[in-house]
C-alpha cells in the first residue's frame, strides 16, 4: 500500500483527529474514530432517529422558529431523553461536564449519514431534519458560547463596532424587523455578504448596505445554518459517491435502503396493496373524498383539458400507481381523457409509453416513487400552463382563497389556511385542510400525498389515524449489517 499521496495522507489524518468535545454544538466536521460495541452503534442510530423523527413532526405542527415551535420541540426532546442519555445533548448545550454525550451526537450524525446520502430524496429529508435540529440548538447558546463556535469554525462574523452602530443607529432600527427599540443598545448586529443571508433580504427583515446586510445578533441563525446546510449537502454528495464505488455488496445496499425506508415511511413506489385495486371508473369518486388538493387540481385540469403537461402526468400518473392503479387501469383511465382531445394513434405514440415507464415496463424498467410533499414543492417549479407543485406554495393566494371557498370551507378556515401557506407553511396548511374536511379533531400532519389519501380511507372506513412514523419497528436486525459498512468505509477512506 503506498500511504506517501497527498490524499491518503489527508485523509489519514483526518480519520485521526478528534471532535473538541468542549464546543457545545457542531459542523460535523471530523468523523468519528472510536470503536463502537454493536449495541452502542445500535443505540446511536435509533436515538438520534427519534431526535429527527421529533424534529420533523414538530417542524410540520408548529411555524419554524416561533416561540410554540421552540417551547413543543423541547418539550418533544424532554419526553423521548427519559430513556436515553442522547437527546439530553441537544438541550444541555450549556454544560460542558459530560463530554461522552457531544462524543455520541457527533457519532449519531455520521452513521446516519451512511443511511441517507444514497438518494436526493433521503439526503433532502435527511439535510432538513439536522438542519432544523442545528438551528434549534444554535438558538439555545449564549453570547460567548457563539463566539467561541465561531472561532472554532474559523467563521469571520464579528459585530460592528459600537461607533458604526451608533453612526447607522436610526437605519438599523427602521430596517431591523422586530427590533425593540429599548433593546438597540443591547443587540449586537453582523455584517455579512448578502448572498449569505437570502432570506432575510428576501422579506426585508434586516438592513442592507453596499451588499451587506447588518444581521442583529437572534437572526444570526439564518447564515449559520445556511453554512451549515451547504456544507453537509456537500458532504453527503461526496459520501453517496464513495458509498456507490464501494457498495458492490448486494446485501449492504438492501440494508441501507431498508433502513431508511423505514424512518422515511413508504415511498409508494409499487401498486398500494393495503387499499385494495383502484380502477379507472373510481378514480372521479376518491378524487372528491380523499385526494389532497394538489391532486385534486391536477385531476380538475385533466378533466377540463383532456391533457396534461410532462411533469404534471408524472405527479399524477405516480401518485395513482401508488393508491393502486394498476398499469392496465392506468391505460384506461389516461386514454379515456387524452381520447376527447386526440386521436388513438397519437395517444399509444406520444403517451402511452411514459405510463409504462412509471411502471418500470419500459426504458430503464424501474417502478418509480410517487413524489413525497418536499419534492413535490421544492423541485419543478410549475411554469406557465402547468397544473402540477403543490396549491399551497404555488398558487396566487387569491386563487387558493376561492379553490377552498368552492370547498365550502368556513371563512375562518379559509382564513387560516391562507395564512399559513402566505407564511410558507404549505404542510401545516394542507394538514389544516385536512383536519377541516374531515371534521377531525386529530392534529393532522402530513408529508406525502400518498399518505394524505391513506388516512383519508381510513377515516372513512371508520377506523382511527395511528402515528404515521413505524420509526423503530425491524430496525435493530439492520444495524448489524450497518456496523459492518461502516468499519468497511473507514478502511475505503483510509486506504484510497
Ligand atoms: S402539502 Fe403535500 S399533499 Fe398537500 S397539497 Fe401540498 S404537496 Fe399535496
Amino acid at each position: 500500500m503506498d500511504f506517501n499521496s497527498k490524499k491518503k495522507r489527508r485523509n489519514l489524518q483526518q480519520l485521526s483527529k478528534q471532535p473538541d468535545l468542549t464546543q457545545p454544538l457542531f459542523f460535523y466536521t471530523t468523523p468519528p474514530t472510536e470503536v463502537l460495541s454493536l449495541q452502542l452503534f445500535e443505540e446511536y442510530a435509533h436515538d438520534r432517529l427519534k431526535v429527527l423523527k421529533a424534529v420533523e413532526k414538530v417542524g410540520l405542527q408548529f411555524i419554524k422558529g416561533s416561540q410554540e415551535y421552540q417551547d413543543a420541540l423541547r418539550n418533544e426532546l424532554k419526553a423521548i431523553s427519559k430513556d436515553s442519555t442522547l437527546q439530553n445533548v441537544f438541550l444541555k448545550v450549556y454544560d460542558n461536564s459530560d463530554t461522552s454525550i457531544r462524543l455520541k451526537d457527533n457519532t449519531s450524525h455520521f452513521i446516519l449519514r451512511l443511511a441517507y446520502c444514497k438518494t436526493e430524496d433521503l439526503r433532502r429529508w435527511f439535510i432538513n431534519q439536522e438542519m432544523d435540529l442545528f438551528r434549534f440548538r444554535f438558538q439555545l447558546l449564549q453570547e460567548k458560547q457563539i463566539e467561541e463556535f465561531f472561532h472554532y469554525n474559523s467563521l469571520n462574523y464579528k459585530p460592528i463596532s459600537h461607533e458604526e452602530k451608533e453612526e447607522l443607529r436610526d437605519r438599523l432600527i427602521d430596517g431591523t424587523a422586530g427590533l425593540n427599540v429599548n433593546h438597540f443598545h443591547s443587540t449586537n448586529f453582523y455584517k455579512i455578504h448578502f448572498t449569505e443571508v437570502l432570506e432575510l433580504v428576501k422579506s426585508m427583515r434586516a438592513y442592507l448596505k453596499g451588499g451587506y446586510v447588518y444581521v442583529p445578533q437572534p437572526e444570526l441563525v439564518v447564515g449559520v445554518a445556511n453554512l451549515f446546510r451547504a456544507q453537509l449537502s456537500k458532504d453527503l454528495a461526496v459520501l453517496s459517491r464513495t458509498l456507490y464505488r464501494i457498495s458492490d455488496e448486494p446485501r449492504l445496499t438492501t440494508m441501507l435502503s431498508n433502513i431508511s425506508q423505514k424512518y422515511m415511511g413508504s415511498e409508494y413506489s409499487n401498486q398500494h396493496q393495503s387499499g385494495g385495486r383502484v380502477t379507472a371508473d373510481m378514480v372521479d369518486g376518491l378524487c372528491k373524498t380523499s385526494f389532497p388538493l394538489c391532486m385534486q387540481e391536477l385531476h380538475r385540469s385533466l378533466k377540463d383539458q383532456h391533457h396534461l403537461k410532462y411533469f404534471g402526468r408524472l405527479q399524477y400518473g405516480l401518485f395513482l400507481k401508488g393508491i393502486g392503479l394498476d398499469l392496465e387501469e392506468a391505460l384506461n383511465f389516461w386514454r379515456k381523457e387524452f381520447l376527447k382531445s386526440m386521436d388513438a394513434d397519437k395517444f399509444y405514440k406520444q403517451y402511452a409509453y411514459g405510463i409504462r415507464y412509471n411502471y418500470g415496463k419500459e426504458g430503464k424498467r424501474v417502478s418509480f416513487s410517487a413524489y413525497s410533499c418536499m419534492k413535490i414543492i421544492t423541485t419543478n417549479q410549475p411554469g406557465v400552463g402547468d397544473h402540477h407543485g403543490c396549491p399551497f406554495r404555488h398558487s396566487d393566494v387569491d386563487v387558493l382563497r376561492q379553490k377552498l371557498k368552492l370547498m365550502m370551507i368556513s371563512s375562518d378556515g379559509v382564513n387560516e389556511i391562507t395564512n399559513l401557506a402566505k407564511q410558507g407553511q404549505c404542510q401545516l396548511a394542507c394538514g389544516r385542510l385536512f383536519e377541516l374536511k374531515h371534521e377531525t379533531n386529530f392534529r393532522y400532519v402530513t408529508n406525502h400525498p400518498n399518505q394524505y389519501f391513506d388516512d383519508s380511507q381510513k377515516l372513512a372506513s371508520g377506523n382511527s389515524l395511528a402515528d404515521h412514523t413505524e420509526a423503530s419497528r425491524n430496525f435493530k436486525g439492520q444495524l448489524f449489517h450497518l456496523i459492518s459498512f461502516f468499519l468497511l468505509l473507514s478502511f475505503y477512506l483510509i486506504f484510497i
